[in-house]
């Protein structure tokens, strides 16, 4: 029987390598002038910036660029380059990078869209929504794992108060989202390892989440498989075009699945954990995805077996009690790929953990109600002690 649901994702997907050439048609029908967000000097540095105004150029359309943006944009960040975009005349954000580019870009389209700080938007009693003020987004992805391209969500560090929501609506997917794999081509290893797992983590949590959907687990299955495929080889060899090419199109499936299905426990936990201790979403999700796994798998067994078995590339689940085993490939996954950090080397404290367990409660609630174990914060604090 096939349970009731909805899904909207009205994203142009542009999928393919040296796609980048499209960005000027693209972008042509939807603004005059673009702000270019990355991340630091990098993609200045390797020409990429300019690879991608040239193109905007040929096709009519200007830019500007910004990149004056941290790994985990800070909601300053985002009320800057919103400032400066006002200052430029520009109409359309284009995130270039991983998902902090893009989320930046998000944030930048809804604060300018709205003239208003970005963390009205964010937190408290009179939190503002989102309207279709918002500003056009498009999203060019350099990493393989946010999915941002394909989501409505932005997340958004607050330093002072050491909190990292998620927002999002349906004015804030981009417009067009192109995924060339040639430009991942570049990542670093380590880079590749913890993108890839946050991909590997959407698929899991928007598979076994309480919102999951047909659509959604026919992609979180074909994304999985495809990271057990494919992880270990991009991260060995970052020229395997085959692997860059299947942890693109898994990045995006997973991106899709967060969109419908969202996430559930270990993502609400990631990011209070970055919040509170400004880790690498990737290497953090590594750490707790065994232990969240174990957690709730009791909720949806017939998901959870599933998961070793497609991580295998396997199609037939042989019968056998498969939960323990689809944890256990997964531990072997974060092993091979170098990830195998405990949360404390990565910086959190044994006297974080309850800050961190009572940030999950407080802003990222949605993630644990559709969790299907549905945690308390003394689950939380006890997924954590056990993830150091
Ligand atoms: P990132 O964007 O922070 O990039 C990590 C580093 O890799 C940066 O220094 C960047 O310059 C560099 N880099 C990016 N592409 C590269 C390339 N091709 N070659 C060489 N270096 C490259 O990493 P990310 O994991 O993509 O994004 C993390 C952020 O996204 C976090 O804030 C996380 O919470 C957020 N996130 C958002 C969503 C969403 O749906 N919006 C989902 C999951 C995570």
């Amino acid at each position: 029987m096939i349970k009731d649901f909805s899904f909207y994702i009205p994203v142009k997907l542009v999928f393919g390598e040296g796609k980048l050439a499209a960005a000027g048609d693209e972008v042509k029908a939807i603004g005059k002038k673009a702000l270019i967000v990355t991340t630091g000097e990098l993609f200045k540095k390797t020409g990429l910036v300019d690879r991608l105004a040239k193109v905007l150029a040929a096709a009519g359309v200007a830019s500007a660029e910004y990149s004056d943006v941290s790994p985990n944009p800070l909601h300053t960040e985002i009320d800057a380059g919103a400032a400066f975009a006002k200052k430029n005349g520009c109409d359309v954000m284009i995130g270039l990078g991983g998902g902090s580019a893009i989320d930046a870009a998000k944030g930048m389209a809804i604060a300018l869209g709205h003239d208003r700080p970005i963390w009205d938007f964010c937190m408290g009693p009179n939190q503002a929504s989102i309207s279709s003020k918002t500003l056009p987004i498009v999203a060019i992805t350099t990493t393989s794992g946010t999915g941002s391209e394909g989501t409505q969500w932005a997340v958004i560090t607050n330093k002072a108060t050491l909190e990292k929501p998620g927002i999002g609506s349906d004015y804030t997917f981009a417009r067009v989202a192109i995924v060339d794999p040639e430009l991942m081509v570049s990542m670093p290893p380590k880079v590749t390892a913890s993108t890839g797992f946050d991909a590997l983590a959407h698929s899991i949590e928007a598979y076994t989440s309480t919102l999951a959907t047909p659509i959604t687990d026919m992609y979180c299955e074909e994304a999985i498989r495809l990271i057990g495929k494919y992880l270990r080889r991009a991260v060995k060899d970052g020229k395997d075009r085959e692997a860059r090419n299947g942890m693109a199109f898994a990045n995006t499936l997973g991106g899709f699945s967060i969109a419908v299905g969202i996430v559930t426990v270990c993502h609400g936990l990631a990011h209070s954990v970055g919040g509170v201790a400004n880790t690498t979403h990737g290497e953090s999700l590594a750490a707790m995805t065994p232990q969240t796994m174990r957690f709730s798998m009791a909720g949806n067994p017939d998901k959870f077996k599933n998961i070793g078995m497609f991580l295998r590339d396997e199609y037939v689940n042989l019968g056998q009690e498969r939960l323990e085993d689809s944890v256990r490939e997964v531990e072997r996954l974060i092993a091979d790929v170098g990830l195998d950090n405990g949360l404390s080397k990565q910086g959190v404290k044994e006297g974080d953990i309850e800050r961190i367990a009572d940030g999950v409660v407080r802003y990222m609630g949605g993630s644990i109600e559709i969790d299907p174990m549905n945690p308390t914060k003394k689950d939380l604090v006890e997924i954590l002690r056990k993830s150091m």
